[in-house]
């Protein structure tokens, strides 16, 4: 337990620092892209307007990591009711411009109408990233499904220092037949900046831990080099219609969180 606090606090400090940086990270970047935009389409030498593009893609790059990092700092969430239709539509939409020909998507629902408390926008970012993810996994093409279901966990699913939350889970699962992990990259897939790719943040899954976390959900991966990746999120629907007492004692719990 004190292990977990440790983390934490630790993990409460980050998200201060990546929230105050991005803040000013972003005053200083705006300007710099739009220097960079005027030069390109105003300067009279090539090379100047070069230049010009070489700084306004500097600056929008920026920003991309700018806005990542905020999203993960953010902290304070609204509960809402999420929809698990609206929530799929929605990640759908998000992703039509970023699914290369070569991938094939399948989402599939067993009811669009379950409805759970949550964070829409926050759940939805989640499984942007994820999906993402899978997409760069799979350079050569493949499959990405998004699958959902109702299960019910059993005990000893639970890991040490997981609250166990008795009840019906929803498990969301994005399911890649990408490249895979292998156990070094497995084991630092949460850490702070930890990514593989040359552009990488390294913060989407643990934006993605934290968001289901708030949600007093759980995370689960299985990957295979050469065959592929699914991430299960598993997000608890007690406080499904509306148990006023009840959930209020889940946000309470996860405020300790
Ligand atoms: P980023 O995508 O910016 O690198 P993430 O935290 O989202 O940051 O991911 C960290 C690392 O985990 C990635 O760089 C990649 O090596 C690995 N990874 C995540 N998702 C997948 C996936 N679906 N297939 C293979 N590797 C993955």
């Amino acid at each position: 337990a004190e292990q977990e606090l440790i983390r934490a606090q630790r993990f409460e400090s980050l998200a201060l620092l990546a929230g105050g940086l991005s803040h000013d990270l972003r005053n200083l970047l705006q300007p710099l892209l739009l220097a960079g935009d005027t030069l390109e389409d105003y300067a009279d030498d090539p090379r100047l307007a070069r230049l010009g593009t070489l700084v306004r893609d500097c600056g929008r790059r920026g920003l991309e990591m700018v806005s990542s990092m905020l999203s993960f700092a953010r902290g304070a969430r609204r509960a809402e009711r999420v929809k698990l239709g609206a929530l799929l539509d929605a990640l759908n939409l998000l992703l039509q411009g970023s699914v290369p020909r070569t991938v094939r998507m399948e989402v599939d629902v067993f009811d669009p109408e379950v409805a759970f408390e949550g964070n829409h926008t926050e759940l939805q970012q989640c499984l942007l990233n994820l999906s993402l993810n899978a997409i760069q996994a799979m350079p050569d093409g493949g499959s990405l499904r998004i699958e959902t279901e109702l299960v019910s966990l059993p005990d000893d699913f639970f890991v040490e220092g997981e609250q166990q939350v008795p009840g019906r889970y929803l498990r969301l699962s994005v399911i890649d037949t990408g490249q895979g992990m292998p156990p070094e990259v497995l084991e630092r897939l949460f850490e702070p900046f930890f990514t593989t790719k040359s552009g990488g943040t390294g913060l989407g899954l643990l934006s993605c831990k934290r968001i289901v976390a708030s949600h007093g959900g759980l995370m689960r991966v299985r990957s295979t080099v050469g065959e592929g990746t699914q991430f299960h999120l598993y997000l608890p629907l007690q406080a499904l219609e509306g148990d006023q007492a009840e959930s209020q004692a889940m946000d309470a719990s996860l405020q300790g969180e």
